[in-house]
């Protein structure tokens, strides 16, 4: 079905009766009057001067008449439940960046946070960005392999982390990173490192963040490409400014809204939008430790009154699977504006919520080094299942051609695929990736920022998503480098060469799909299977390793020796082989 040419049904927006007008009405008029002057200046600013992300967060609640609203309320695994008011919020990440400074850590140190959703992670985040140091959350789920490159890439000096965690994945990979200074536990006494309880109790609860220039580093997210080491983006403290702008146009947020964004910090949404924005608007912001479990899931939604829900088209579509009766069922009557990011969303999947929730996901784009959305499905716009929405105020998109001379063309006739272009110059856009600038400076050409996406464009303005450049994995919303996956299969002493692809899944999107070849004197078949299958789940965590393996004679290669994985994916899904000039040697 092409959805784009009109054989899908707009879904019409018209007002709610008794819910608050969207905060973007009139997108003419919004987008003609906007400039990122006007959005910074509705923060508050440092007292000083400057601009802290975690002064805006936190602190000006704290001190303002917010200070007694829920800040964070909190859902563990077991059901046990924490608030924090943003007093509360900012007392304990004022003693988390007291701690940080006597430890000596400050201005640009890096600081890793590998914990589960829990509030202690929160916390440090906002206390180190108090502290002026850069923050750099990973998932809970890596292994020590991606654990160790990371935090050597950004040359990590402190993390902090559990008991449990520190055991299995840091301790064996420690000696490999001289950076790593301090290491702080949340619950237990492990060698070589602090108790971060105790280090909090003896903190004090005041702090004053100390002068920040906008321009001062502050995040480092890591996002994968098709080749090479993972790279570290970096984002600055004015990134706040695009947080709540696009917190206020994309995702609505109202003063008592409770907004839960499933998202985990270790992707760049979870902070993003899993802290920052929602916090900026000094909203309450429910965080929920657990995976996700659809009736679970469906009891948060009801239980606690979520009003705007942020999610994932993965977790969309498990939703799905169990029929919009058991939505309809339940008392989702707070639920004002439901989004959805990380893949495409299937047209199918909008206009499910309409049957399940009475509305339509809205769908919305960015990436990692955009630092915040770009082009989304506002809560006021008319929604064409299966787009991307409009670029938001202070965003100019274009879709552009890459000429040989590596100038750049806008395409502007309607619905012509071309890569997706931003305007360089928005607050959150990424400054650098960390010790790779020419692999930075290449995503711009000129004025535009290259995204490495490829798009159309209709003629109302609607953005479409045609697919990626490159052939990195999407896996339940992870962002997944095959040379990552590749690099800890070939650690294994069968394996001779691998090769790895993105497999199309119903629930995930993509699978890690992995071709072997292995070396003499070893057998294929199912033993060794499975032995790869747990070599490169324990290097790389559940959500990064693959899950099926095939083993090949031999794998295709280019004459400059590099595999081609786009043709073993065209082979496992049965699709045209295209352009194999550059084919040296075959599997077959
Ligand atoms: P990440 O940097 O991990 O957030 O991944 C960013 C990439 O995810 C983008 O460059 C897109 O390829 C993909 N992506 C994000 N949002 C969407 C969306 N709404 N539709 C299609 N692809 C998306």
């Amino acid at each position: 079905m092409d959805v784009a040419t009109g054989e899908m049904p707009i879904i019409r927006k018209t007002p709610r009766p008794g819910l608050p007008a969207p905060n973007l009405a009139d997108y003419a008029e919004a987008c003609a009057g906007f400039t990122w002057q006007a959005a910074r200046a509705v923060l508050d600013g440092l007292p000083g001067g400057g601009l802290n992300i975690a002064h805006e967060a936190v602190s000006r609640h704290a001190t303002g008449r917010r200070g007694d609203h829920p800040a964070l309320h909190w859902i563990g695994k077991d059901g046990t439940r924490r608030d924090y008011s943003y007093r509360d919020l900012e007392a304990a990440s004022n003693r988390f960046a007291n701690v940080l400074g006597t430890l000596g850590v400050g201005a640009g140190d890096v600081v890793f946070l590998l914990l589960g959703r829990v509030p202690e992670l929160y916390i440090a985040m906002l206390g180190a960005l108090k502290a002026r140091a850069v923050v750099c959350p990973l998932f809970s789920a890596f292994g020590p392999e991606p654990i160790a490159t990371r935090i050597g890439i950004g040359k990590g000096r402190v993390l902090v982390t559990t008991g449990a965690l520190y055991r299995r994945k840091v301790a064996p990979i420690r000696a490999g990173l001289p950076s790593l200074h301090h290491v702080l536990v949340l619950d237990e006494a492990a060698p070589d490192t602090w108790s971060f309880p105790a280090l909090m109790s003896g903190a004090s609860d005041r702090f004053t963040i100390p002068p920040t220039d906008a321009q001062d580093p502050a995040l480092l997210h890591f996002t994968s490409g098709t080749t090479g080491r993972p790279k570290g983006a970096i984002h600055v403290h004015e990134a706040v400014v695009t947080h709540h702008a696009t917190g206020f146009y994309a995702l609505d947020l109202h003063p008592d809204d409770r907004f839960w964004c499933t998202a985990d910090p270790g992707w760049v949404t979870g902070t993003s939008y899993g802290v920052i924005a929602p916090l900026t608007h000094g909203v309450t912001n429910i965080v929920v430790e657990a995976e996700f479990d659809a009736p679970t899931w469906y009891g948060i939604l009801e239980a606690e009154r979520v009003s705007v829900w942020y999610t994932a088209p993965t977790a969309i579509r498990m939703m799905m699977k169990l029929g919009a009766e058991v939505a309809r069922a339940r008392d989702l009557s707070a639920l004002r504006f439901m989004a959805s990011v990380g893949e495409p969303l299937n047209p199918e999947a909008v206009l499910w919520g309409v049957a399940a929730f009475g509305q339509p996901f809205h769908d919305n784009w960015w990436q990692t080094e955009t630092g915040g959305i770009m082009i989304a499905n506002y809560a006021a716009l008319d929604v064409k299942p299966g787009s991307m929405g409009r670029p938001l105020p202070g965003i100019e998109a274009a879709i552009v051609e890459r000429r040989g001379d590596g100038e750049v063309v806008p395409v502007t006739a309607p619905m012509q695929g071309g890569e997706l272009a931003l305007k360089a110059g928005w607050p959150s856009m990424m400054r650098d990736y960390l010790g790779e600038e020419a692999r930075y400076r290449k995503c711009f050409a000129g004025e535009w920022y290259l995204t490495g996406d490829l798009a159309m464009r209709d003629a109302d303005g609607y953005y479409w998503f045609v697919g990626r450049a490159d052939d990195v994995i999407k896996s339940s919303g992870h962002l997944i480098g095959p040379f990552e996956v590749e690099s800890a299969l070939l650690e294994h002493p069968a394996v001779a060469e691998a090769a790895v692809i993105g497999k199309p899944d119903p629930m995930a999107g993509e699978i890690v799909k992995a071709f072997v070849a292995l070396k003499p004197g070893y057998e294929a078949g199912e033993p060794l299977r499975r032995e790869l299958l747990g070599h490169a789940r324990k290097r790389l965590g559940a959500a990064v390793a693959p899950k099926e393996i095939d083993f090949r004679a031999n794998l295709p290669k280019t004459r400059s020796g590099k595999i081609m994985r786009r043709l073993l994916k065209a082979r496992e899904m049965g699709l045209p082989e295209g352009d194999i000039s550059t084919l040296e040697s075959d599997e077959r």
